[in-house]
């Protein structure tokens, strides 16, 4: 068996395995390091889990279809909701994380937007340090074969074509390649790729599962919902920029104001203002500074210093170190902020037990989609990663063939390797590919993120391919080892796959739905849209793409029937 990836997902679906089958042999390759890498140790505010008698797996549905705007995938939603309480008992009483606790000893559970429950567990405002860091030392104590910072590039086909039979991967280090059987391979490469001017995600995660899947072929749902977070930090040309200002500092009173110093969104959603939904607060800033009221550096400005400095510092200490990293005082002063690229709802379409349709292919967590529909809840996110993730575990013990794995496609194989080598040069010859991941940053900020349309679209489409034909005759220097420029060669390929994905299927919606705005449809269009957006590589050049109604197996739009 294969995993993946080393975040939430990744490490739940390695040690799952081992403990369903203490004889498979487990590999588990990860593009970064073990425990410090992906999103799930970005993670800030929580983790939702129904604990509370007073809760119930009903109330947390509910909130989970309605943030989703009804599109989500309702098993997959449900699954996530039964099985996460479970899961943080693991995480307590196997793994060893501590979370904040009441004085009563019961665990803390905190308010989140979207909620109608106080159920996010955290352990303050670092919960994935905690969760990722107790999970690495319980990897390292498995017999489960690592391979750190050893990157996929590709699923490779068994040599009769019935299944996915394994990966080729890359040892940057080493530069060479490594190729690997499987009877399964556990997809759990985070999504959420980097392709936004600004961006929250990790800086490694470039959409790599999303187009190894498009390029094998597999099904993915709903890649045009891609969710922004309203308060990115700006910090000039600093990597940081994008970074998560928790949603804590909006909900604890926080006032969002632009360049001439009005609070606007009094003008856009006058009774919740700041504490609106994710998306009308990013969307709203957005237009702001596209209206040329936005700062300095292109964004808005958040301010709790009236909250007082010593209750900011008790509140968010995190927060506070972060922007006083960047000359900001937090506590004193407001903050220069703008809406960033977080979380992406689409992804590969699975069924519960997170098979692709792919026979040997199973994926977990931000790489696949339809568990959040239009809208991710804050705490959704890393309930959905370690859910999954230890349900694909213990699918793919359960599943992986007897005997020998089967063999490789050799002749994609050697496909696959060519064509990583091939922007290996002098570096002088053809295209830069930072440039070329520069120009899509701004394409995809500028047509294909918070405010979108027909024109916009369509045009970066015709622009994506252009790209894609430039990507093509990348050139980078052509030493094989620790070569970064290689590295963003093989990115920039990837993320321009997953950005062609989310622009055609932005197309296809033609109304506005959560995370999804289109300013030529801008109402949410109920009577034709509650469904779900396909799409599919068949020939690899031109997807097929088909929309199909949502199967509301488990409670009607607005109104609850069963859970
Ligand atoms: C700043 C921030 C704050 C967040 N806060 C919250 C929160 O408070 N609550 C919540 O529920 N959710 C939160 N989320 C979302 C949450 O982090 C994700 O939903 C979840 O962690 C995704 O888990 P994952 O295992 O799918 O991916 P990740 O944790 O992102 O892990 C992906 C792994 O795949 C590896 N990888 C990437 N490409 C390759 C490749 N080609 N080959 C091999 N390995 C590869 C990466 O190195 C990494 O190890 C937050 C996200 C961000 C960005």
């Amino acid at each position: 068996m294969l995993v993946l990836g080393s975040g939430g997902a990744g490490l739940l679906a390695a040690l799952h395995a081992a403990r369903t089958n203490p004889n498979l042999r487990i590999i588990l390759a990860s593009k970064g390091l073990i425990g410090k890498s992906g999103c799930t140790r970005m993670v800030q505010g929580g983790y939702n889990a129904v604990l509370d008698p007073a809760d119930s797996l009903d109330k947390h549905l509910t909130d989970t279809l309605k943030g989703g705007q009804f599109i989500n995938q309702q098993e997959l939603a449900y699954t996530l909701v039964r099985n996460a309480p479970t899961m943080i008992h693991e995480l307590e009483t196997v793994i060893g994380c501590f979370f904040d606790r009441r004085a009563d000893g019961r665990i803390h559970q905190k308010p989140f937007a979207g909620q109608s429950f106080d159920r996010t567990v955290h352990r303050g405002d670092l919960t994935g340090i905690e969760i990722m860091g107790r999970l690495r030392d319980a990897l390292f104590a498995a017999p489960v074969h690592i391979l750190e910072e050893v990157r996929a590039l590709d699923l490779v086909r068994s040599a009769d074509g019935s299944r996915i039979a394994g990966a080729v991967l890359l040892d940057p280090r080493r530069g060479e390649f490594v190729r690997v059987r499987a009877g399964v391979t556990v997809l759990a490469t985070g999504g959420g790729a980097r392709m936004y001017r600004v961006a929250a995600p990790s800086l490694e995660k470039t959409g790599d599962g999303m187009a190894m899947a498009c390029r094998a072929g597999a099904t993915l749902v709903d890649m045009e919902m891609y969710q922004f977070h309203p308060t990115g930090l700006l910090a000039g040309v600093s990597r940081m920029t994008g970074m998560v200002l928790e949603e804590g500092l909006r909900g604890a009173g926080g006032i969002l104001t632009n360049a001439l110093g009005e609070r606007y969104m009094e003008r856009y959603d006058s009774l919740r203002k700041e504490r609106s939904t994710r998306d009308v607060v990013s969307r709203s800033s957005y237009m702001e500074i596209v209206a040329g009221r936005g700062t300095p550096q292109g964004g808005v400005y958040i301010d709790v210093s009236h909250l007082g400095a010593e209750v900011v510092q008790q509140m968010f200490p995190g927060m506070v170190e972060r922007c006083s990293d960047f000359g900001y005082d937090l506590r004193r002063q407001p903050v220069e902020v703008s809406p960033t690229a977080h979380f992406h709802m689409g992804g590969v379409k699975i069924d519960a037990e997170c098979h692709s349709d792919l026979p040997g292919l199973l994926v977990a967590g931000e790489d696949s989609g339809g568990t959040h529909g239009a809208n991710r809840l804050g705490g959704n996110g890393v309930a959905e990663s370690t859910v999954f993730g230890a349900i694909a575990g213990e699918v793919a013990a359960r599943e992986t063939p007897a005997g020998t794995s089967a063999r490789l496609d050799l002749a994609q194989v050697a496909e696959i390797e060519r064509r990583a080598l091939q922007p290996l040069d002098d570096g002088s010859s053809g295209e830069d590919p930072f440039a070329i991941r520069a120009t899509l940053e701004t394409l995809m900020w500028d047509n294909v993120g918070l405010v979108r349309d027909g024109a916009g679209l369509n045009r970066s489409l015709a622009e994506i391919q252009t790209l894609t034909e430039r990507a093509a005759g990348l050139s980078v220097p052509s030493s094989r080892r620790l070569n970064l420029a290689w590295t963003e060669a093989l990115d920039v390929q990837n993320l321009l796959q997953v950005a062609e994905a989310v622009t055609r299927s932005a197309l296809v919606r033609t109304e506005s739905r959560g995370a999804h705005y289109r300013s030529d449809f801008p109402q949410q269009d109920d009577a034709r849209w509650l469904s779900n957006v396909y799409l599919r590589y068949e020939d690899r050049v031109d997807p097929r793409l088909w929309t199909a109604p949502v199967a509301f197996t488990r409670m009607a739009p607005y109104l609850a029937v069963t859970a």
